[in-house]
């Protein structure tokens, strides 16, 4: 048997485990066929082959689950703080027994390396339902006595919600949003990413006895066929997106309709900022690691790479070695750090990217095309690729390219470098390495971002807020704030007097 036949096997053996041949919506607690009766193949990129199918939905299934998230919400939203505690911590402690399970099926699903699914992936989502599981106790309002009443501010759920998810942390965007909705008392319909959504079908499956029906709804397909049935519907009570920027304005627009509220999670292009002090070492695992993490498709890689020019040199020396050293391969393999691209579409983005840049003059220092891996001829495959000689201006460093691709950018004052890292449509993430406390307290207020980690790259802290400045979105997920998002506030009055007040005499 030749290298991909073996992998190709490998993967096969995989899914018959681990998956079923064809997943239906999850409506009102059943799993249904699609009113279009029509189907998508899930293929898997380190292969080519069809790992299962998903329904490829229309409007009219995404009505039928709003109805039965509707039918739902008067006795999900009356149950106890301690009931949706225990229901959320369970969903945690299943994710958790079998993580290897769910791991592995986004590693055949997204090319995700197996390894980096189980640091990173599984435990981030975990997290989320042990967040959210104890926050239904935090949902309470205030009292305010006065002379002339009594006052109540009541935090309310707001009803049914339509979740809209990208491929690329399948399980942490689910469960990022599920967990604060139902907490609050809502009731979901969850759309997640055509490309990649079989792990979150399969937890769905796995804890759907958790959940009384239509309490969770899933309705899989392409986003433009259900969108605007899901969004503008009349029961539908708010919308919470993470994904691109074009599909966030329909969004908008299709929630100007019925002027629901909207959470937007959108891209990012973070600035990575390497001062003259910083550790190289640390500061060249950083950038490395943006570059290559879930094949750079995350949206708070750090992918413009600023670096000082007493630095520049022993930096670059160091962050190309790194990278010279990555390893790609089946990514059910342990030792595997770089995957295939998820998805052809995305596979051939990221080499358009690399062509523009050489196209703009700039410099490719490492990679700039595809990688061949011998054992999966047919893997998306691509090299960790860095860019200098980039002008701030050139479009490998204005746009989110969302692959293994990074650009080094020289600074020599304080000043620039802060312009130019907030010369940006994006405002997600970014970095700041340097050992002066004074300098790190001072440019990370000035960095125009959601988020900056200082002299660690995606340390990522549970319970904190992420979320977008400018054009990376409005809202936050992960944090107790997000309640804010699902809870809607009444006040109620009760006069101390039932009596007339006297208003028109006696
Ligand atoms: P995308 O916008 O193409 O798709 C995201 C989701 O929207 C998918 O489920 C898709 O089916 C759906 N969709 C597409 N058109 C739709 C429509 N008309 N109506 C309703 N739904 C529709 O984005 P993508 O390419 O899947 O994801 C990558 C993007 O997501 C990147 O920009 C990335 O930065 C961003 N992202 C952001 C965060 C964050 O936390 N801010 C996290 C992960 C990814």
């Amino acid at each position: 048997m030749t290298g991909d036949q073996s992998v190709i096997k490998r993967h096969q053996e995989l899914a018959q485990k681990l998956l079923q041949p064809v997943y239906g919506h999850y409506i009102n607690g059943e799993w249904v066929e699609s009113r279009s009766r029509e189907t998508i193949d899930m293929v898997d990129p380190t292969t080519g082959q069809t790992l299962a199918k998903i329904q490829s939905g229309v409007g009219e299934d995404a009505v039928r689950a709003v109805e039965a998230a509707a039918a739902a919400f008067p006795s999900w939203s009356a149950t106890s703080p301690a009931q949706r505690q225990e229901i959320l911590a369970e969903m945690g402690r299943r994710l958790k027994a079998r993580a290897e399970d769910f791991a592995m099926i986004d590693t055949l699903d997204n090319g995700k390396p197996f390894m980096e699914a189980m640091h990173f992936d599984i435990p981030m989502a975990i997290e989320q339902f042990q967040v959210f599981s104890g926050m239904p106790w935090l949902i309470h309002g205030l009292t305010m006595e006065v002379p002339n009443g009594l006052g109540l501010v009541l935090r309310e759920p707001l009803g049914v919600c339509a979740q809209i998810i990208p491929w690329n942390v399948p399980l942490i965007m689910m469960a990022s949003k599920i967990a604060p909705a139902l907490a609050a008392g809502n009731t979901v319909v969850l759309k997640p990413a055509e490309t990649v959504c079989l792990s979150v079908l399969a937890f769905v499956k796995e804890v759907q006895d958790l959940l009384p029906p239509g309490v969770l709804n899933v309705v899989t397909g392409y986003g433009p066929n259900i969108g605007e049935a899901l969004v503008t519907h009349p029961l539908v009570r708010k919308v919470a997106f993470t994904g691109s920027r074009p599909t966030a304005q329909k969004l908008i627009q299709y929630a100007s309709v019925n002027i629901i509220p909207q959470t937007m999670e959108l891209g990012g292009k973070s600035a990575n900022i390497v001062c003259a002090d910083a550790n190289l070492d640390g500061a060249a695992e950083g950038a490395a690691m943006s570059t290559v993490l879930n094949k750079g498709e995350v949206c708070l890689a750090g992918s413009r790479t600023f670096v000082h020019v007493d630095v520049l040199e022993e930096f670059t020396e160091k962050f190309l070695a790194l990278l010279a050293r990555v390893p790609s391969g089946d990514p059910t393999e342990p030792g595997t750090v770089l995957g295939p691209q998820a998805s052809r579409m995305q596979y051939d983005k990221i080499l358009g990217y690399i062509d523009a840049g050489r196209k703009e003059g700039a410099q490719c220092l490492i990679g700039g095309g595809r990688r061949e891996v011998e054992a999966c001829p047919d893997g998306l495959f691509i090299e960790p690729t860095v860019f200098a000689g980039v002008r701030n201006e050139m479009r490998i460093a204005q746009e989110e390219i969302f692959g293994p691709v990074n650009v080094v950018i020289p600074w020599s004052d304080e000043d620039e470098v802060i312009r130019m890292a907030n010369d940006n449509l994006y405002g997600l993430g970014g970095g700041l390495w340097t050992r002066d406390l004074n300098r790190a307290h001072r440019m990370a207020r000035r960095m125009e971002t959601g988020t900056v980690w200082i002299n660690r790259y995606y340390n990522f802290v549970g319970g904190m807020p992420i979320g977008g400045y400018k054009g990376s979105g409005f809202g936050r997920e992960f944090a107790a704030e997000v309640l804010n998002h699902y809870t809607q506030t009444k006040s109620v009055i009760i006069s101390p007097d039932d009596g007339p007040m006297g208003v028109f005499g006696a």
